[in-house]
C-alpha cells in the first residue's frame, strides 16, 4: 500500500489531490484540497502554501504528511511566469483648468463668460466689465445673493457663479437676472482667479452643448488650431454633463507631454515584425497569428508598452535569479478596451473615457525551478519528493475521470495567469500550448473599464450576477426576475446595483447601471476566453483544423464561472465538437485536474 500527492502549482491556486495504491495496484482517491499560491509560481516560495495544501488534505482522512511516501509535482511547465497586464494608451497630461461635474442642483442656465473673480473682491469689480464669480462654502447664500443684485446694479456683468456649497438653486431664487450657477465644487481654492473662464448649466432635461466640442471651446475662447488640439480631452470629459466651467490658463501655462503608447517589436527566427499599440487588438493579434515561433516580443523604449515588457521581464528575472537576456516573452493577448483618465487640470475629479488596449503577456525562462522547489519541499516534510509529468499531459489524465470522456481528449485549461491546452491521444502522443490571458484579465478589464481602482470588488463583480435595489423591499435581478422581501434590506443598498454573491449583497459605489455593468462583464469574458479557446485549440489540433478535435473538457477555475463555460461552448458549437465542463473523479467539477493527473500517473 502506497499513499501518493499529487501537487498542481498554478499562478492563482495550488491544488492537491492524495490517493491511495493498494497492494492488488488498485487506486483508490482519498481527498483533496485548493490553497492559495504563495509567492511566483515556479519559485521556492510556493513551498509554503504546497505544505498548507498538503495538510489540509491528509488531514480530511485522519492522516498525517509523513504518512505519505511520495508527492510528485508537476514538471516545469514552459511557463512558469506570472502575466503582466496592463492598459496601454497615449497619456496626455495638459495643465489646464476644468471643472466639470453633474451638480444634482446646478442653478439658472446658459453659457457665460468672464473673467474670474474671487467673491471677497466683489466690491472692486468694474462696470461693463464681466466677470464669473467664485464663492467659497463660507459665504453663504443669503450673503451671496443680496451683493450680486447690488453689483449688477451698478452695471458690473455677472455671468456666471463658481459655489462651493450646494446652494446653487438658493442663489439663482434670489438675484435678478438668470445666470448659470455650478455649485458643490469641492476644490474651489484650486479655481485660478483673474483668469478667462466660461460656464455653461444645461437646462432642465438637457445636456451641454458648448463646452463639451472642441470646437465650441474653440470658438468661445478664439484659440487657434494648434490650442485646439489640447482642449481636445477637455471637451471629451464633459460630455454628457449637466453643468461645467472652462478656465483658459494664460498661454505658455498649457503645456503637454505625451507618453506614446508605443510599439511591439515580435521576434521570430527570420524577422522582426513591428506594430503600433495604437492600430488596436485585432491587428496586433492578426499579426500575431501569423508568426510562427515567436522567440521573443518587445516594447519600444520610452513608451508605455516598452515600460510595461521589460518590466515583466526584470521581475521575472528578479524571482527566478535568471539573467534578463534569457527571459523571453513568447505570448501576449491584445484587448481593445476603454478607461476613465483622470483629466489634468480637473477640479472635482473629472475623468474622459480613452481608447486602450489591454496587454497580458507571457514570459518564459529556461531555467528548471523546479527542482529548488521539489528539493524544499523534500528537506521540509521528509517525504520523497519527485516531479513528475508535463502540466498538460497531466491535466488531459485527470480530466479523463470526468465520466463521458475518452481518448483521443482535449482540455481546454482556463486558469488565473494562462489559457493552456493539451491533445492527448491513444498512442499517449501530447501537443500542448500556453497563452497569456484568462481570469485575472477579465477581472482587471473589469476594474479599469469601471474605473473601480479596486481588484477586490471587480473579482466579485466577475463572478456573481448583480441586481438594482428598486426598493427596501425588492430587487430586480440582471435577468429581468424581481424579487421580493419581507424584511426592509438595509438601507445603504437603496438605489444601488449590488452583487448576489449567495445570500449576502454587495453594493456598487458607482453610478454605472446595472446593464452597463452586465456588458462591460460579459464582452470581458467573451474577449479573453473565447478569443484564447480558438487561439489555444487552433494549434493543439490536428493539422491546425479545430474541427479535428473529437471532445473537449473544459478545466480550471474559470470553467467555474457562471457563463464563460456556455460561452465558449457556444462559440465552439459551430466546429460540431463535444465540449463541456469537466467533472474530476466525478465529484471535482473542473478543478484538481493537474494534482489527479499527477495521481493516476503513478501507476
Ligand atoms: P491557476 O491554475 O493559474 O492557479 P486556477 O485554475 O486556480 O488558476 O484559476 C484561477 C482563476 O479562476 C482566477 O482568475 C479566479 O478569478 C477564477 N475563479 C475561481 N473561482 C471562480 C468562480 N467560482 N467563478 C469564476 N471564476 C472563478
Ligand atoms: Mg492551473
Amino acid at each position: 500500500m502506497k499513499l501518493i500527492a499529487g501537487v498542481d502549482i498554478g499562478n492563482s491556486t495550488t491544488e492537491v489531490c492524495i490517493g491511495r495504491i493498494k497492494d492488488d495496484s488498485s487506486l483508490e482517491f482519498l481527498s483533496s484540497s485548493m490553497v492559495f499560491t504563495t509567492g511566483a509560481k515556479g519559485t521556492a516560495e510556493n513551498v509554503k502554501g504546497i505544505i498548507r495544501g498538503i495538510e489540509e488534505a491528509v488531514s480530511k482522512v485522519n492522516l498525517k504528511v509523513s504518512d505519505i511516501d511520495i508527492i510528485r509535482i508537476n514538471e516545469a511547465a514552459p511557463v512558469i511566469g506570472d502575466t503582466a497586464m496592463e492598459t496601454i494608451t497615449e497619456t496626455i497630461i495638459t495643465e489646464s483648468t476644468m471643472i466639470g461635474h453633474n451638480p444634482k442642483t446646478p442653478g439658472g442656465f446658459g453659457i457665460g463668460k468672464g473673467i474670474t473673480l474671487h467673491f471677497d473682491h466683489i466690491e472692486k469689480a468694474e462696470a461693463n466689465k464681466q466677470y464669473i464669480l467664485v464663492i467659497p462654502e463660507y459665504i453663504p447664500f443669503d450673503v451671496a445673493a443680496p451683493a450680486i443684485n447690488n453689483a449688477l446694479k451698478k452695471g458690473v456683468q455677472i455671468n456666471g457663479a463658481i459655489v462651493q456649497s450646494d446652494e446653487a438653486v438658493l442663489i439663482s431664487n434670489r438675484i435678478n437676472k438668470t445666470i448659470p450657477i455650478v455649485d458643490e465644487v469641492k476644490y474651489i481654492d484650486k479655481v485660478p482667479l483673474g483668469m478667462p473662464c466660461i460656464l455653461e448649466v444645461a437646462d432642465t432635461g438637457k445636456t451641454i452643448q458648448t463646452l463639451s466640442n472642441p470646437y465650441g471651446i474653440a470658438s468661445m475662447f478664439n484659440l487657434t488650431p494648434e490650442q485646439t488640439k489640447y482642449v481636445v480631452p477637455i471637451a471629451k470629459s464633459l460630455i454628457g454633463n449637466r453643468s461645467a466651467v472652462v478656465i483658459k490658463t494664460p498661454s505658455g501655462e498649457v503645456k503637454e507631454r505625451v507618453i506614446p503608447a508605443g510599439k511591439l517589436y515580435i521576434k521570430s527566427q527570420k524577422h522582426i515584425e513591428t506594430i503600433d499599440i495604437d492600430s488596436g487588438a485585432e491587428e496586433i493579434m492578426n499579426l500575431l497569428s501569423k508568426i510562427d515561433n515567436i522567440e521573443d516580443i518587445e516594447g519600444e523604449s520610452g513608451t508605455n508598452i516598452g515600460g510595461m515588457l521589460s518590466n515583466v521581464k526584470s521581475n521575472m528575472a528578479y524571482l527566478t535569479g535568471e539573467a534578463i537576456e534569457n527571459i523571453k516573452i513568447k505570448d501576449i493577448l491584445a484587448i481593445d478596451t476603454v478607461i476613465p483618465l483622470k483629466v489634468r487640470g480637473g477640479i472635482a475629479e473629472e475623468t474622459a473615457m480613452e481608447n486602450a488596449v489591454a496587454i497580458a503577456a507571457m514570459v518564459k525562462t529556461d531555467r528548471l525551478p523546479m527542482k529548488k522547489i521539489a528539493e524544499k519541499l523534500q528537506a521540509e516534510t521528509g517525504v520523497y519528493v519527485e516531479i513528475a509529468g508535463v502540466e498538460a499531459v497531466m491535466a488531459a489524465l485527470g480530466a479523463l475521470t470526468t465520466p463521458g470522456t475518452k481518448l483521443p481528449i482535449a482540455i481546454l485549461d482556463m486558469g488565473g495567469g494562462s489559457t493552456d491546452a493539451a491533445l492527448l491521444d491513444e498512442k499517449g502522443t501530447v501537443k500542448s500550448i500556453h497563452l497569456a490571458g484568462a481570469g485575472e484579465l477579465v477581472t482587471m478589464i473589469i476594474n479599469s473599464e469601471m474605473g473601480l481602482s479596486n481588484r477586490t470588488i471587480a473579482e466579485e463583480i466577475k463572478k456573481h450576477p448583480l441586481a438594482k435595489v428598486e426598493s427596501l423591499y425588492q430587487i430586480r435581478v440582471e435577468n429581468g426576475y424581481t424579487k421580493f422581501f419581507d424584511e426592509p434590506l438595509r438601507p445603504e443598498l437603496y438605489g444601488r446595483v449590488v452583487i448576489l454573491k449567495g445570500e449576502e449583497m454587495i453594493p456598487i459605489l458607482n453610478d454605472m447601471s446595472m446593464e452597463k455593468i452586465v456588458e462591460i462583464r460579459k464582452v470581458a469574458k467573451k474577449k479573453v476566453f473565447v478569443q484564447n479557446a480558438l487561439r489555444a485549440l487552433s494549434i493543439i489540433a490536428p493539422m491546425n483544423n479545430i474541427r479535428n478535435i473529437p471532445n473537449i473538457v473544459l478545466v480550471g477555475g474559470s470553467a467555474l464561472d457562471f457563463e464563460i463555460p456556455e460561452l465558449v461552448m457556444e462559440e465552439l458549437s459551430k466546429y460540431k465538437i463535444v465540449c463541456g465542463r469537466g467533472n474530476i473523479r466525478k465529484v471535482e467539477g473542473p478543478r484538481n485536474a493537474v494534482a489527479t493527473g499527477l495521481v493516476i500517473s503513478y501507476l
